[in-house]
């Protein structure tokens, strides 16, 4: 769904020409910039482990992720919490094998536990708790108890991340695609409501077995947020000639959740989705590909979610920005750049009065694949291409809504896809006059 009709609509304007602009946000704007008491959080919301398929333990990953600066990270393993019980592995029967017990035995010499020698060496796994407390401190690092919750129909997988749950939630299941997601959301939502403690549900790797269709996502109530990057080599973020990429489905979900069903935009998260953590950069499912970079007041579970349902953050791959401003007039974006790099800023959006046509793709015989229709080039337009490091777009009043994808020229150290470059997405604003009921 490249469109030639976006691209005669671009409007490309030089940076000398930006330059010269200066963006003063108008009174009714919300900016998301570091200062007055928020900060630019950095964290991973996908972590796989020895608790399920990962190839680490706990402590080693929130070492590493730690050591690179992140600020928070977010455990997520197949349908289990790392809590409640205790856990022997067989060292030689782990994912990681001796490579990480070495590491672990390295990194945390006083604190490892282990029993027996040779082919009989166990190690304890530390629990999401022990491991918590060990790296959690205030304003610098902090660990959040997640879960993969890791359905299916039929074949289709359907794994959505629950963040900071309290109980394990197993699949509920579901007569097809849209009800499972729609099943799992209320166990979350339910669980949440329950407890008292605050948690989100997001849905991950839509193109992962392209198990999810925009179709699928239209309809879904009390979900806010889906995986627009997922750093796993397996999920086919980019798509292919029969299916949608993942932001294609994204503008086509907005489209239909704003102009038909009157419900509220999904946000675009970056994640990881990390497995594999000893051979770096690989083509595996490494940690450090992507991330959220969340504007909180402080570093709890509570004020992170605050921050994410209000849409106080942006996704990245590897851009970096210092502010996005959000108006009833339009939405403005600054880079913060790193020496050597340019950078493309565009805004993409859908008009009120888009074309609805929709047809089935089919493949060679005729046969219709279950995948996203086709729509039209309407959806998902690029309005505007700015190269520089900052750029605005005004409403002329007819969008639905306008969101902006900022992509570096410089390639991603250790790309998910082959010659991915760095980028960053904004989470859309809505377009002034559209109704939302929910
Ligand atoms: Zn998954
Ligand atoms: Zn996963």
């Amino acid at each position: 769904m490249r469109r030639p009709l976006s691209v005669l609509m671009t409007i490309t304007v030089l940076s000398l020409a930006i330059a010269a602009v200066c963006v003063v946000p108008p009174s009714d704007a919300e900016e998301l910039k570091a200062g007055n008491g928020l900060r630019w959080y950095r964290g991973n919301m996908h972590t796989h482990s020895h608790w399920s398929d990962g190839d680490d333990y706990l402590e080693n990953i929130a070492d590493w992720y730690q050591k690179k600066d992140y600020d928070f990270l977010v455990f997520t393993d197949h349908n289990v919490l790392a809590q409640d019980m205790e856990r022997w592995v067989n060292v030689d029967r782990t994912k990681g094998k001796r490579t990480a017990y070495d590491k672990l035995k390295a990194n945390f010499p006083e604190w490892i536990e282990e029993r027996g020698e040779g082919e009989s060496l166990e190690v304890r796994m530390h629990t999401f708790t022990e491991v918590a407390d060990h790296f959690n401190k205030p304003e610098e690092f902090l660990l959040v108890q997640g879960e993969e919750i890791s359905d299916s129909y039929g074949r289709l997988p359907i794994h959505m991340n629950a963040s900071n749950v309290r109980e394990v939630i197993p699949p509920m299941r579901g007569e097809g695609v849209q009800e499972t997601i729609q099943n799992n959301v209320n166990a979350v939502i339910a669980q949440r409501e329950r407890t008292g403690q605050p948690m989100i549900i997001h849905l991950n790797h839509p193109n992962f077995g392209y198990a999810i269709r925009a179709e699928d996502l239209f309809p879904i109530r009390g979900e806010k947020f889906f995986e627009v990057y997922n750093g796993h080599p397996g999920v086919h973020n980019s798509g292919d000639h029969q299916h949608a990429s993942t932001e294609d489905i994204w503008d086509v979900v907005l489209a239909y959740r704003l102009g038909e069903l009157g419900l509220p935009v999904m946000y675009g998260l970056a994640t990881d989705d990390g497995h594999s953590y000893h051979r770096i950069p690989s083509r595996d499912s490494e940690p450090g590909r992507g991330w959220v970079q969340v504007l909180a007041a402080e570093l709890t579970p509570a004020a992170l979610i605050e921050a994410l349902e209000a849409g106080r953050f942006y996704a990245s791959s590897g851009v970096s920005l210092k502010s996005v401003t959000s108006s009833p007039e339009g939405l403005s974006v600054e880079v913060a750049p790193e020496a050597d790099e340019s950078y493309t800023i565009e805004f993409i959006g859908t008009m009120s009065d888009f074309d609805r046509m929709s047809q089935p793709v089919t493949d060679e015989a005729g046969k219709e694949i279950h995948t996203t229709h086709h729509y039209s080039g309407d959806i998902g337009q690029v309005f505007k291409t700015v190269h520089g490091t900052q750029a605005s777009y005004t409403f002329t009043g007819k969008e639905l809504y306008i969101r902006a994808r900022i992509t570096s020229d410089a390639k991603h150290p250790n790309p998910s896809e082959i010659n991915d470059l760095k980028q960053a997405w904004c989470q859309p604003v809505v377009g002034p006059g559209v109704k939302v009921t929910e």
